[in-house]
């Protein structure tokens, strides 16, 4: 009876799964903000080393894992993968649950599967130092612990109000060696910007990627990175899936559904991309399903649309689901969750009616969070709470429909950072917050124009 299914070291895989050339159609390409045209490689260059623009743009199926990198990968790498019998006695569900649990690295969440891989070519293309934000802080101190094993510096710009929220994020991302600025700040022409129409602004993260990459544009020897929504972000990801797979195949089990919650995309994508790439490829029965909350639905309520990235529009437009990038989504606690667009391929996969979407409130989230831990011990992440909330949810038609299915999904990282949002959920002061239509409709009426 397996509980755990462990792969070796060596078997850590070789390559990613890049998804671009099994798309249903081709993905609308990114615009430039400043000529309204697509964006040309040197526009990128700027800010992004060469090696990840070509992945951006990859047509290659599989790209090889660099040595450097898999090594790295090797501190925590392969994550385990977990038979959730406990909680499955507790719902006394037929179906059987699987977990991919990424809460094992150093930093507690799958983050670091591609900061390492971005802090690596950065390196390898004699780049010093590399910019990025953070909201409530994972993304930071996955990048700083990257940065800090290619002996690069890090600058992080952190949300003004998760800085002064969460001083421990801070802590983390200092032991790794970062240098940590609440944004919006006096450092970039944007932030005082900024500053200058609201000096009690709580900050957010569209400000915070304006600044970030305003500074790498400003310096030769710094380029910026980022944590999820990108091609090249998603492609790293994929990491998760592929060990998944394998595992599962170990044990002769092969999942009807695949969970994961998505934030920009690209904890979900890592899991469900490689099974994606079987059903394309094989044909494969599979369901794919993305879990978000109510109150930031992008994919469920959102508009797919050609959308800024950031709040002073200096980052290309891509074509994603999107609430309009002036969208301030309600302080929620699973704050990974709270950004306002997706990635452009999972954007188009839901479209085309490829991935399901659905959204859930916060109470039935931590409901399911704590149900998880008092069976199977592990204190999740508020956002990976998205993801376990779905997979009881579909334990429990199994149960009614007495079905023996295969559910699947991505543990995406542990909460022990998160514990103010427990605190709250058992003290009976969390609030559920469905976001209004009318002010979704009123954020998308200021979509760029664009014509491609
Ligand atoms: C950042 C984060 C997310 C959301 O980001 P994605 O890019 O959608 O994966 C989800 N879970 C955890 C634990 C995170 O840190």
């Amino acid at each position: 009876m397996e509980h755990r299914i462990i792969l070796s070291e060596d078997e850590i895989p070789k390559q990613w799964y890049n998804i671009l050339p099994d798309l249903p159609r081709p993905l609308p390409p990114p615009i430039s903000p400043f000529t309204g045209e697509m964006v040309k490689f040197e526009e990128l260059s700027q800010i992004f080393p060469k090696a990840l623009i070509q992945q951006e743009m990859s047509d290659k199926r599989f790209v090889d894992i660099p040595e450097e990198v898999r090594e790295v990968y090797s501190l925590w790498r392969p994550t385990p993968l977990c038979r959730a019998r406990k909680l499955e006695m507790m719902l006394k569900t037929p179906a059987k649950i699987y977990y991919k649990y990424e809460g094992v690295s150093p930093p507690g969440s799958h983050k670091p599967n591609t900061a390492v891989a971005q802090a690596y070519y950065n390196m390898k293309e004699g780049i010093n130092r590399l910019t990025t934000e953070t909201g409530a802080g994972q993304w930071g101190s996955a990048l700083s612990m990257a940065c800090k094993m290619f002996d690069l510096e890090c600058t992080v710009y952190m949300v003004k109000a998760s800085y002064y929220q969460k001083p421990y994020r801070k802590t983390l991302m200092e032991i790794w060696g970062a240098e940590v600025i609440p944004s919006p700040s006096e450092r970039t022409e944007s932030g005082k910007k900024f500053l200058e129409k609201d000096p009690e602004t709580p900050g957010s993260l569209g400000m915070a990627i304006s600044e970030a990459v305003e500074d790498a544009a400003k310096h030769d020897d710094t380029n910026y990175s980022l944590g999820s929504v990108l091609n090249h972000v998603l492609m790293h990801q994929t990491i998760i899936g592929l060990e998944a797979k394998r595992q599962l195949e170990m044990i002769d089990e092969y999942p009807d559904v695949v969970i994961g919650c998505v934030g920009g995309g690209s904890n979900f994508a890592g899991m469900a991309y490689p099974f994606y790439h079987d059903r394309v490829r094989d044909g494969r029965d599979v369901r794919l399903v993305a879990v978000e909350p109510t109150a930031c639905p992008t994919l469920t309520k959102g508009a797919y649309a050609y959308d800024y990235g950031d709040t002073a529009g200096i980052v290309p437009i891509l074509k994603m689901f999107t609430l309009g990038h002036d969208f301030i989504p309600p302080p929620i606690h699973a704050g990974g969750l709270r950004y306002h667009g997706d990635a452009p391929t999972l954007s188009l996969l839901v479209a085309e009616g490829e991935i399901e979407a659905v959204a859930v409130p916060q109470n039935p989230t931590f409901e399911a969070a704590l149900m998880f831990a008092r069976s199977e011990g592990i204190v999740v992440a508020p956002e990976t709470a998205h993801a376990v909330r779905v997979a009881i949810d579909e334990a429990i038609k199994a149960k009614e429909n007495d079905e023996e299915k295969v559910i699947l999904f991505n543990c995406s990282g542990h909460g022990y950072f998160d514990l103010g949002g427990y605190e709250k959920y058992l003290a009976g002061e969390l609030v559920d917050i469905e976001y209004p239509d009318e002010k979704i409709k009123e954020s998308l009426k200021k979509l760029p124009e664009v014509r491609v």
